[in-house]
């Protein structure tokens, strides 16, 4: 089996360390890649490369249609090498392909409405208070970006940081999770072909803890981009004070699902299954903490169980299969200790709670999807992120109520309310505090709107408009078109 490369400064290379790391396929544990591991001098070189190549390349100060037409060709690439992706992501997370081509039409999407925006946005003159003046506001990249991204959508929050720090005029360093860095591998391949300049965008692999490590606390990065959990997420915060790196951080969630009785019921059940089930409930955004009016509880409980059941665990590469195994045996440890809390809190297993027998998925990494009843919010399982195929429920009576419900969390990522009444529904977003608020709707977002998280959720925006400031400097330059002595002193 080949080992895949580390790209630094426009060339593929082994580490110098000669390690290897086996990448295993979650659904039945075979390796399907070996790849050099990094380690931080390898972080190091591909800093100074992308140092090099943003204070003397062309790259930064390229047109911006220029760098637009690069990153075109990039969504172009993606499009094309589709079906190629989506099976290497399958491979890598366990998701089913179906989930896999999405995300591609997702990542192309967004490398197209970054690269749309390119020229789009040129500053802009001011109107100054000075007599005789010109004032204008212009953008320029932020220089060196370290990007560290997680395992549950490898390439999907990739996408998020390459295409806007691309676009901007940025050079980069990507270290995806170790675990799946496959199509991260390949689409450095396509930005190679695309015409990225050497040096421009590195890529190193290999654990957070060195590599990783090295991005967030070297002096010669000026921004640090970073999905993951909240844990990591203080540890960067604490390395970037360093040099007082500019800051972007993507991290949990614990979101809620508000159903009221008015809601049209088979849409709330649908879409709930929906919040929480996708990818085993591997999402940052997942509606883990369903919070249904009382009057309803127990028949929407009941309808829930009944559709849970029959959701169908396998190869993400049967068609007929429609969730996948978590990503690891530690992962599933963390997720079967979750629950078995839960349970000694006082939740009660309504469905699932534990691995299936089927004896074909013995050997992945399998959990069943759950449902948790009698759930209250002082209780860990409601409180921490589990981030497996498990919904905790919870009862309100009053709308006050299911807001302050919605609100009790220390993340604040996103949220859904399920009502027929849209003044309601309104009242109750208005008041929720987190970055995305979905109505009648939950889990959807698009590269136009901004994604990102209030309170311990993170810091900044991705996606959208601010998802391209993250990565631009703003610079006012004044002009005096009458200069003279002030004779002031
Ligand atoms: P993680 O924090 O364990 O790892 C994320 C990345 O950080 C990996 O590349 C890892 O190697 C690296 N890392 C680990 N320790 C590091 C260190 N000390 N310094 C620098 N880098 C380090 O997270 P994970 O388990 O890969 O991903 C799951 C988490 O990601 C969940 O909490 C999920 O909510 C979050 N997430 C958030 C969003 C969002 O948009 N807000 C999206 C996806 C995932």
């Amino acid at each position: 089996m080949d080992i895949k490369k580390q790209f630094i400064d426009g060339s593929w290379i082994t580490s110098a360390s000669e390690a290897i790391r086996d990448i295993i396929n979650p659904y039945n544990q075979e390796i399907v890649a070996k790849v050099t591991e990094s380690d931080a001098t390898d972080a190091k070189k591909a800093i100074a490369a992308a140092r090099h190549a943003f204070d003397h390349g062309d790259w930064p100060a390229a047109p911006a249609t220029d760098r637009g037409k690069v990153v075109h060709k990039i969504a172009d690439f993606i499009e094309r090498d589709r079906e190629e992706l989506a099976e290497l992501e399958s491979l890598d997370t366990g998701k089913t392909v179906e989930e896999s081509r999405g995300d591609m039409d997702d990542i192309a999407g967004v490398f197209r409405y970054y690269a749309e925006m390119a020229d789009k946005d040129g500053g802009e003159i001011i109107d100054s208070p000075i007599p005789n003046s010109i004032s204008k506001v212009i953008r320029e990249p932020v220089g060196v970006c370290g990007q560290i991204t997680p395992w549950n959508y490898p390439l999907l929050q990739a996408s998020w940081k390459l295409a806007p720090a691309l676009v901007a005029g940025n050079t980069l360093v990507m270290k995806p999770s170790e675990i799946t860095p496959l199509t991260s591998i390949k689409v450095f391949e396509l930005m190679e072909e695309a015409g990225v300049p050497s040096g421009v965008a590195n890529l190193v692999l290999g654990p957070g803890n060195s590599v990783g490590a090295e991005l967030s606390a070297s002096d010669d990065v000026d921004l640090i981009s970073f999905t993951g959990g909240i844990e990591t997420g203080k540890s960067i915060m604490q390395a970037a004070s360093s040099n007082v790196k500019k800051l972007a951080l993507e991290l949990g969630g614990k979101n809620p699902n508000v159903v009221f009785a008015d809601a049209d019921f088979e849409t709330a059940v649908d879409q709930a299954m929906n919040a929480v089930f996708f990818h085993a409930g591997q999402i940052c955004s997942a509606g883990t903490r369903l919070i249904v009016e009382e009057s309803i509880h127990d028949d929407f409980v009941e309808a829930l169980v009944n559709r849970v059941k029959t959701i169908k665990l396998g190869n993400g590469f049967n068609e007929t299969t429609q969730m996948g195994p978590l990503i690891s045996q530690k992962h599933l440890d963390k997720v079967t200790n979750y629950v078995e809390n839960g349970k000694q809190e006082g939740a009660t297993v309504a469905v699932g709670g534990g691995r299936p027998d089927e004896p074909e998925l013995q050997n992945g990494f399998f959990y069943l999807p759950t449902v948790l009843t009698d759930c209250t919010t002082d209780m860990r399982v409601v409180q921490d992120e589990g981030f497996g195929p498990v919904i905790t429920v919870e009862k309100f009576t009053t709308e006050e109520e299911a807001v302050r419900l919605a609100n009790d969390s220390i993340y604040g990522l996103s949220g859904g309310v399920f009502t027929n009444d849209i003044a309601k529904a309104e009242r109750c977003v208005a008041k929720m505090r987190m970055g995305t608020v979905w109505i009648n709707e939950f889990n959807l977002y698009f590269p136009h709107a901004p994604w990102g998280g209030f309170k311990q959720s993170g810091i900044g925006r991705e996606l959208g408009k601010p998802g391209l400031e993250e990565y631009q400097e703003t610079k006012h330059i004044f002009q005096n078109l009458k200069p003279e002595p002030l004779n002031w002193f």
